[in-house]
This record gives C-alpha cells, sequence and structure tokens, in this order.
C-alpha cells in the first residue's frame, strides 16, 4: 500500500489535469498526478477497434443514460479525451461566452478577456487546416450539398503537426490513439515537460473517495490489482471531467457539499446520418472529418453540421436491422457518405449515485432540444438528396461526447459548485479548471476552453501559493 504525500494532487490525467501538471510543475510545485486509465505511446496505443473501446474508455467503451437512448463516451487514458478526440480546437464566440457570463454572474467570461488565455492555450499546440487535396469523397458532398442549399461551409482546424496524408494515412485510427505523434495530444505536448519537472504520475490507479483532514487533503485509491492506497496533499485539484468528478464528490461526502453537485450536465448529443450513394465514397479514408457549417442562422437556431464517419464497429452500432438485413447495411459501407448534427442543449441532465455507488444519469432529448436536432436532421437529409444519395438513414443512438457540467461555476454559492477562483465555494484548497465547470453548453468544440481555463485556474493558484 502506497501512502504519498504532496502539495498538490491532481485526479485525472485529460486534457485539464496534464496542462495543470505542466504548469504548476514549471513553478516548481511538488505535484502528483493520479489516473485511472492506462499509460500508452504512439507504438503501443490499441490497434483495433474492439480492443481500444474497452482500454481507453469508461464502461467498456460506452455508457448509457437511464433510458438507454443517449450513449456517452467517457474516455480512460493518461492523456484522456485528447488521445481519443478529434482535437478540433475552436475558441468560443461571444454567444457562448456571454450567455456563461449570465449564468454564472462571471464577468470575464467574454471573449476579450480570455484572449490571452485562448493564445497561451493555442501557443502549446500545433494547429492546421486539412490541406484541400487531402480531403476525401464525403467532404466534397459536403461541400456540394451546402452549395446547392446556399448555406456557408468552412474547414475545420485540427490541433495536428502532421499526418502524413500523402502517404495514404487514415485518420480514422487515431480515434484509438494517434500512431504518429501527429495529433496534439496533451500526453505529447505537456506530459514530456511535467515529468521532466519532477511530476510523479500514477496510472490506473481510480480515487474512489476524498476526506478532509484539518488542513489536509487525503484521497483514496485502487490500482489495476484493487489494492488500497491512500494520498495526501495541501492542495487537490479536481480534473476527472464532468462525470469523474461529480462521482467522486457524490461518493465522498465533503462537509457543506454543494447541492448543486452533478446538476447542470450537458453533452452536446450528436446524430449521425448516412446517405447512400451509388458511387464508392470511401468516408473513412485520409482525413475523415475535414468542413463545418459556418451558417449563421444555424448558430442561432443551436446545431452545427460536420461531415464525420465511424470505425466499422461504431458504424454497426449506428445501422438499424439485425442479422442478415444489418450485414447487408454493414456491407455498403464503402458506399455511405455521412454528416453529424451536434445540438446545443438546453435541457440539462443529472449525475446521481445509486445505492450501490454506480453512476445514474438522467439526461433526455427534450422540448426545444429535440426541435433543435429535428431541424439539423432536415438540413442534412437536403444535403444528401441534393447530391444524389438514393437512400438516407439515420442513426439509431445519439451519442453525448462532450461531456459538461455537473460541478458548475459561479458567483453563487447557492446557484453554482465552483467559485470564479476554481475553488469549491466550501473547501478553498479543492480546485477544478475542467469540463465540469461549464455552466451551459456552449455549442462549440470544447477543448480548447478548457486548456485556456485551465492555464487561468494554474496562474490563480500559483499567485496564491506565492502570496501565502
Ligand atoms: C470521440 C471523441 C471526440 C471528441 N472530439 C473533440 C474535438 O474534436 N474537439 C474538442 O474540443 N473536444 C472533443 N471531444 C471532447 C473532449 O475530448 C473533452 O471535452 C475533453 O477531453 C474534456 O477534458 P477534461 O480535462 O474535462 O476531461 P478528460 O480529458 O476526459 O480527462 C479526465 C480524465 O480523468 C480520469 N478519471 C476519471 N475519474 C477518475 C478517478 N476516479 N480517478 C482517476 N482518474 C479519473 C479519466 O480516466 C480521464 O482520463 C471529443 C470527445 C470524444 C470522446
Amino acid at each position: 500500500m502506497l501512502s504519498v504525500i504532496d502539495d498538490y494532487l491532481i485526479l485525472g490525467a485529460g486534457v485539464s489535469g496534464i496542462i495543470m501538471a505542466k504548469e504548476l510543475t514549471a513553478n516548481g510545485a511538488n505535484v502528483t498526478l493520479m489516473e485511472a486509465g492506462e499509460h500508452f505511446n504512439k507504438d503501443t496505443y490499441p490497434q483495433k477497434e474492439i480492443d481500444a473501446n474497452s482500454k481507453l474508455y469508461w464502461g467498456g467503451g460506452i455508457e448509457l443514460n437511464h433510458q438507454a437512448t443517449i450513449g456517452f463516451l467517457r474516455p480512460k487514458v493518461v492523456g484522456g479525451g485528447s488521445i481519443v478526440n478529434q482535437a478540433l480546437l475552436d475558441r468560443f464566440d461571444n454567444v457562448a461566452l456571454e450567455s456563461w457570463s449570465e449564468v454564472s454572474g462571471i464577468k470575464d467570461f467574454n471573449v476579450e478577456k480570455m484572449k490571452a488565455w485562448y493564445e497561451k492555450a493555442e501557443s502549446g499546440v500545433k494547429i492546421q487546416e486539412i490541406p484541400k487535396e487531402y480531403r476525401n469523397a464525403n467532404a466534397d458532398i459536403f461541400i456540394q450539398g451546402f452549395k446547392n442549399l446556399g448555406y456557408e461551409c468552412a474547414p475545420l482546424k485540427r490541433a495536428q503537426s502532421g499526418c502524413e496524408y500523402e502517404k495514404g494515412n487514415d485518420c480514422i485510427q487515431c480515434l484509438s490513439g494517434c500512431k504518429l505523434d501527429s495529433k496534439q495530444s496533451t500526453a505529447i505536448t505537456a506530459l514530456p515537460k511535467a515529468l521532466e519537472n519532477g511530476l510523479k504520475l500514477f496510472s490506473q490507479m481510480e480515487a474512489t473517495r476524498i476526506e478532509q483532514k484539518h488542513d489536509l487533503i487525503i484521497v483514496h485509491a485502487v490500482d489495476k490489482n484493487k489494492a488500497h492506497h491512500t494520498f495526501k496533499a495541501k492542495n487537490l485539484i479536481l480534473a476527472s471531467g464532468a462525470v469523474g468528478n461529480s462521482k467522486l464528490l457524490l461518493s465522498s461526502k465533503l462537509k457543506n457539499a454543494s447541492l448543486m453537485l452533478g446538476k447542470n450536465f450537458y453533452t452536446h448529443p450528436q446524430f449521425m446520418s448516412l446517405g447512400l450513394y451509388e458511387k464508392e465514397i470511401a468516408a473513412h479514408k485520409g482525413p475523415f472529418q475535414a468542413m463545418k457549417s459556418d451558417e449563421p442562422h444555424f448558430r442561432i437556431s443551436k446545431f452545427k453540421l460536420e461531415n464525420v464517419f465511424a470505425p466499422p464497429v461504431g458504424l454497426a452500432m449506428l445501422l438499424p436491422g439485425f442479422g442478415k438485413k444489418h450485414m447487408a447495411s454493414m456491407k455498403k459501407l464503402r458506399h455511405y457518405a455521412c454528416v453529424e448534427v451536434a445540438i446545443r442543449d438546453q435541457v440539462p441532465g443529472s449525475i446521481k449515485l445509486t445505492s450501490s455507488g454506480r453512476v445514474h444519469i438522467t439526461k433526455e432529448l427534450k422540448g426545444d432540444d429535440f426541435q433543435t436536432y429535428k431541424r439539423g436532421e432536415k438540413v442534412i437529409h437536403q444535403i444528401f438528396y441534393s447530391t444524389g444519395a438514393t437512400k438516407v438513414i439515420n442513426g439509431e443512438l445519439s451519442i453525448g461526447l462532450h461531456l459538461m457540467g455537473g460541478l458548475c461555476i459561479g458567483e453563487d454559492s447557492k446557484s453554482s459548485v465552483v467559485n470564479p477562483d476554481f475553488q469549491l465555494h466550501h473547501a478553498s484548497n479543492i480546485f477544478c479548471a475542467d469540463s465540469s465547470i461549464f455552466p451551459n453548453a456552449p455549442g462549440i468544440n470544447p477543448s480548447l476552453t478548457i486548456m485556456a481555463l485551465t492555464l487561468k485556474a494554474a496562474d490563480r493558484i500559483m499567485k496564491k501559493a506565492n502570496h501565502s
């Protein structure tokens, strides 16, 4: 049994956790980082999709809401979401930030005040647009469909450094971890420097409960063999993502725990539709996700569209039917184009624990959110039929992969969990700046903002430490 004592203990080595570790260690702090998932590198990421699902995600690949209508993808690996995500990085616009400011009461949420933090976040990664010549036929259908309908679309910006498209590399593989170290995951952009600066990293170590004792925080954890360990620290940083942080705090029953804990949970629910074409599309080839909608009235209507595709196991879940019928649909894999609609959900869900301590997520697509999805889906059908599709199939399952909220940030301790200095309202030595502090759904890719907020939080934490 280990017993580790440090100044700062970070729970979760994802986007926020690793950036926080890099910043704190760069300032000379003693830091321990604990991660439930494994630590892979470009040569050891799982090769097969089915293995990647079980090794890189909680719940064996997918977790479900209580009605089993939305599947949540929750990463569990050193690097967190930055290992499995598409690395599409966008700053939030004033629509998102002003709405955050309104609900949280925090004036700093605006494009001007966030600018310096976004710039710092962007300076740590290489961001590229996918060169036109490598766009695949699925992207061409997306562009043509937008043209036919008179709508605007734009290229996506991706954190990547050299995807070797010229050598025929298919980026769909990097959903299981990038084998070229091109995707700018925090495991390659920030972790090496943090380790060099003395970070102690414990992978395959899951935090199970937190206790407050005098000025110290005690974290109970189990390793891959189910052996128990305790870690003690003067300061705790929660970086286990929306579901992970809520689960930990709900299991811990801290003094004065916020009644808002686990509430305001958003996911940007996504729906993929497939257009069937006579010609071969091969939507999995090359950079499989390259274009997005850039249409102001879509933003007002709270949805966006992107060209996308899924590897075979994912596709099998989306296609309807069973047995021979399903197999016949799968055999047409190379003839599908695919577009997703992601919605800026307004109806929040909640994260609770069952009596046996399991996570129970209530999240439904209802009211305005359902209407928003239907509006987006209609445009996708128009794109496909205007470009020659013979049939359109709507995916069977909605996916939530931007998991946000549960510890929302705000001025008022009655309506939020984390204060504007990124501390829990009632525990000044517990901090959080990851996706769980989002007060509502921005409708924009969240990672760059998680990075920017973490840099801002690290700055506040270090200033506070130097001051005291
Ligand atoms: C398939 C996919 C594609 C995506 N594409 C994009 C995209 O293109 N652009 C974008 O901006 N966003 C994208 N996202 C979302 C983005 O990856 C997440 O919003 C982001 O990773 C959240 O960062 P985080 O630091 O809050 O948590 P995470 O990065 O999820 O890290 C949390 C870490 O904490 C660990 N953890 C949880 N509980 C415990 C515990 N009890 N003990 C120890 N460790 C624990 C987890 O294992 C995990 O590694 C995508 C997500 C997915 C799944």
